[in-house]
């Protein structure tokens, strides 16, 4: 069975106060998640706060929203996969459409991030998925195809370890315009095609994708009920504590069914 994921992007939101109350909120409501995980991706100056303040429920985790691909050194502002992994962070979202467009992360730069976010035992969540331009020429499939071998499955088949992969239209993220479940269930089985020929059938039936764009508690049940869809990465939505205990809710109890 592939673990399910209930993820949090927080970006650039949020002060101090309120990410730590909206941690403990989260905390102390939901119950044991079984197969489900949720993940919290939240500011660097909060990560190492949060992953103490989670530590009593087993099945919430924390991501960093990025890191650099070096190692150390000279790299004024930046924060290493190294680092992280010392301050007990367990994920890093890696590739997010605003990374590529607001700061002009490309190919080489994403691959040579998720190289070092394994070395260093550390879950990549990767991000991937075309721009409206893309979607509307029919190119969807080609733009996520060609990201997935440029940037992610450089990964050696003999050193594959876990990771996760975020399929989210550009054109669906912060809009308020979600796809379409069909549309979220055959790019996530093309996905899982793609995963299969690069890395044999045993590996691709356990990877988790999830869908990120304009999740909220009205569109999460019919998403999430896709037979390829593992859980969501939720932007807008998960700062507002009400609604993303929602989203957890009916994303957990459709998951027990699956
Ligand atoms: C995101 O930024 O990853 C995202 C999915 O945002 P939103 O849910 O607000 O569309």
């Amino acid at each position: 069975m592939r673990k399910k994921i209930i993820a949090a992007n927080w970006k650039m939101n949020l002060n101090y106060a309120e990410a730590m109350s909206l941690a403990d909120v989260l905390v102390d409501s939901v119950e044991d998640l079984g197969h489900s995980c949720v993940i919290l991706a939240a500011p660097f100056v909060y990560l190492r706060d949060l992953v103490s303040r989670i530590q009593s429920h087993p099945d919430f985790s924390i991501a960093a929203q990025n890191c650099y691909s070096e190692e150390k050194g000279a790299y004024t502002g930046e924060v290493s996969a190294k680092m992280l992994a010392s301050i007990g962070v367990e994920h890093v979202i890696i590739g997010h459409s605003e990374r590529r467009t607001i700061f002009k992360e490309n190919d080489l730069l994403i691959a040579k991030k998720i190289s070092k976010v394994l070395e260093h035992g550390l879950i990549p969540i990767f991000c991937c998925g075309e721009d409206s331009t893309q979607r509307n020429a029919g190119h969807h499939f080609i733009t996520v195809e060609q990201q997935l071998s440029k940037e992610l499955f450089h990964i050696d088949k003999t050193q594959i370890s876990e990771f996760i992969i975020a399929y989210e239209p550009v054109w669906a993220i912060g809009t308020g315009i979600n796809a379409a479940a069909s549309e979220i269930q055959e790019m996530h089985f093309f996905i899982r095609q793609k995963i299969k020929e690069a890395y044999g059938i045993k590996f691709s039936e356990r990877v988790s994708i999830i869908y990120g764009g304009s999740v909220s508690p009205k569109n999460v049940s019919e998403i999430f009920n896709c037979p390829d869809v593992d859980g969501g990465l939720i932007g807008g939505a998960s700062l507002k504590e009400d609604e993303f205990l929602s989203i957890i809710q009916t994303m957990s109890s459709l998951f027990l069914k699956k």
